[in-house]
């Protein structure tokens, strides 16, 4: 049994395979490195450059190395840049997408974990959202990934084959033992941003709108640790391998944080008072959005172990110093 992680060399790949490899399991990555580093990912896993749609480059991983699972993370994240480029939005994260399941499907791979998102569901008020509330995404990229899940929830009624459909929250963190993080250059993602100013990388940090309604007036996210969720994927591979029905389940803590609180609680684990500047609001940024979890708690047995916003915090921190030392 092996699992093929696509995206691996990417920031929350690169965490999955680590927690794959801990346990043992045998890994190959794929990923065309456009965004992600060769050096992120695991020397226990074989790294496979390539692109998801190569539909003959697939089938051979799939055939050669005994694939009974793929973990499905390559794909384009930031909102802003779906609202500017909706095609390679849709070309990223749907066609290519399609064109891997497809693969699954004709190689007898049964097994999928789909990388899917808070973005479906668009607007939603400060309550914590469970799986059934409408979707109704207002980014490009909140639509392209629901209609993957679309896709997914299709080919697994027509054919032999179940997945797991996790919607995430607001990833941030690292791995708590140093070896991987974020590491984009040029990141967008509020917690980066912060660590990045924190530690000197950019002059201070911009607030996207202050004047939702909302407490303080800034948008309201749910933010988890990226191990946390690497330990929901596990869980789910468990869940379909053995035998349990194809699912769709958020991955939050359900505590919503907002821009200030995050932006206060990286000043004080850095302890750099970082300059902080308001700016209009961010096209496709709903005003909140929190998670529940109890779904993937419940059926999945998945219990997060790093909820706490000043240890994700340090951890971002801790990898952005060493991001620092490597590139000097
Ligand atoms: N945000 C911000 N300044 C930044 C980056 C993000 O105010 O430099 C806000 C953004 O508008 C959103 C929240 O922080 O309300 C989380 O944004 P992020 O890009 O981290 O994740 P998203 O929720 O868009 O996936």
């Amino acid at each position: 049994m092996t699992v093929l992680v696509t995206g691996g060399a990417g920031y929350i790949g690169s965490h999955m395979v680590l927690a794959l490899t801990d346990r043992g399991e045998t890994v190959v990555v794929l990923d065309n490195l456009v965004t992600g580093f060769d050096w992120l990912v695991s020397p226990s896993a074989e790294l496979v450059r390539g692109d998801i749609a190569d539909g003959d480059l697939v089938a051979g991983l799939i055939e050669r190395h005994g694939i009974d699972a793929i973990v499905h993370f390559a794909g384009s994240i930031v909102v802003p840049e779906s609202v500017a480029d909706p095609l390679g939005y849709y070309r990223n994260n749907t066609s290519k997408t399609r064109d891997l399941i497809e693969s699954a499907v004709k190689g007898g791979v049964k097994n999928f974990i789909f990388s899917s998102t808070a973005a479906t569901y668009g607007v939603t008020g400060a309550e914590p959202v469970t799986e059934d509330r409408p979707l109704l995404p207002i980014s490009p990229y909140g639509r392209s990934k629901l209609m993957s899940e679309m896709m997914l929830e299709d080919a697994a009624f027509a054919h032999d084959f179940s997945y797991a459909a996790l919607r995430y929250f607001n990833v941030a963190g690292a791995d708590p033992g140093g070896r991987s993080g974020q590491s984009t250059r040029g990141a967008t993602h509020l917690i980066k941003v912060a660590v990045e100013a924190a530690l000197g990388k950019r002059e201070g940090v911009e607030i996207f709108g202050t004047d939702y309604p909302t407490s303080d007036g800034t948008a309201i996210r749910d933010y988890i640790h990226v191990t946390d969720l690497a330990a929901a994927h596990l869980k789910a591979l468990d869940h379909l391998r053995g035998g349990g029905k194809s699912i769709v389940a958020n991955v939050g803590y359900g505590r919503g944080l907002s821009v200030r609180e995050v932006l206060d609680t990286v000043r004080e684990v850095s302890a750099v008072a970082f300059p902080v500047r308001e700016s209009p609001r961010r096209a496709g940024d709903p005003p909140s959005i929190v998670a529940d979890s109890s779904k993937a708690r419940a059926e999945l047995g998945w219990t997060p172990q790093l909820d706490d916003l000043p240890t994700i915090v340090e951890h971002a921190l801790a990898w952005e110093r060493h991001l620092m030392r490597r590139n000097a």
